[in-house]
């Protein structure tokens, strides 16, 4: 997404009919463009449709744009959207106070469409950029599936999802096995590669919008799996020991198959309380050293 491929919304905030036209006229053709005619419509649109940035008016009845500004700024979901103020106030002192609201940008009028667009636009850019670090920020860098950090926070927002919604929430983790002796016999670099195809398989078996494959650590990956039982999830958890059997990746060095093999741990829960429970990832832990103790290359699953 680059900021003129039309996929960025403002939000147009002025009380008076022709300055909306006016700045609806002047970026209509670039981006998509919604208006709000006061300050207690601008907070429920720019809520409702979470515009890339907000084009505020200052003087407006009953609420003025600092009213606005402050409020968007109290709201964690609307804090992070850019706000431009475009005005007739053109005092220095204005200009200040909102910017020290937290406005990125001031326009007064009467101001240069051309100058008006550019800066829009440069702002714009901002935002898009930030965008890109986070999701770069939330992907691991060898394998290219989300991180540890992206997981913790998928599980979060998960187990309040299903503990409101009532439904099991599902946790497997996989862990390469012998994987040292491995790196000690093939390589590091060769290791990598190993890890990137178990991040492969993990990555694939999340099929479902709110299933999340990560890798947790080293050679450790975990599959969460929201609405999913026990029966299910153990079900997926074969069919990824399975997946990577078929890959067929040598492993000269272990004792327990010719190939490359993970053992997997999991465990199910209907989530309660409001924070995650520490038990429900430790439970799946436990269930991964079993397999492990057990053998190797299988799968073992927590006790309900
Ligand atoms: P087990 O079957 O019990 O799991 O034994 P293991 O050898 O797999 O487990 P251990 O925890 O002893 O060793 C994990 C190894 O994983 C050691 C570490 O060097 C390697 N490792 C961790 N991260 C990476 C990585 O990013 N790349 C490579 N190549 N190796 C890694
Ligand atoms: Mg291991
Ligand atoms: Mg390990």
């Amino acid at each position: 997404m680059t900021p003129h491929d039309g996929n960025f919304t403002l939000l147009v905030v002025d009380d008076d009919k022709q300055s909306r036209l006016l700045l609806t006229e002047l970026f209509n053709g670039e981006y998509r463009i919604i208006q709000a005619k006061n300050g207690v419509q601008a907070l429920e649109r720019a809520r409702t449709h979470e515009p890339d940035l907000v084009l505020l008016d200052v003087l407006m009845p009953e609420m003025d744009g600092m009213a606005v500004i402050r409020e968007l700024k109290r709201d964690d979901a609307t804090r992070h959207i850019p706000v431009i103020f475009i005005t007739a106030l053109d005092a220095a002192a204005d200009e200040e106070r909102g910017l020290d609201l937290g406005a990125v940008d001031y326009i007064s009028k009467p101001f240069h469409p051309s100058i008006a667009r550019v800066r829009v636009r440069n702002h714009l850019h901002i935002v898009h950029q930030r965008r890109l670090l986070e999701r770069i920020a939330a992907l691991d860098g060898l394998t290219g599936i989300p991180n540890r950090r992206r997981f913790d926070e998928a599980l979060a927002q998960e187990w309040s999802r299903c503990r409101r919604s009532g439904q099991p929430l599902s946790l497997i983790i996989a862990d390469v096995d012998h994987f040292k002796e491995y790196n000690d016999t093939l390589g590091h670099a060769a290791g990598d590669r190993v890890l990137q195809e178990v991040a492969a398989v993990m990555y694939h078996g999340a099929r479902r919008p709110g299933d999340l494959a990560a890798r947790y650590g080293g050679e450790e990956f975990v599959l969460l799996l929201p609405e999913t039982d026990a029966q299910a999830a153990q079900q997926l958890a074969h069919e990824l020991l399975q997946r990577l059997q078929a890959r067929k990746l040598p492993h000269p060095a272990s004792t327990v198959s010719p190939c490359v093999t993970i053992s997997l741990g999991g465990t199910s829960a209907i989530p309660a309380g409001k924070e995650v429970d520490p038990a429900f990832f430790r439970q799946a832990d436990a269930a991964l050293y079993q397999a492990k103790a057990g053998g190797r290359n299988q799968v073992r699953w927590a006790a309900a």
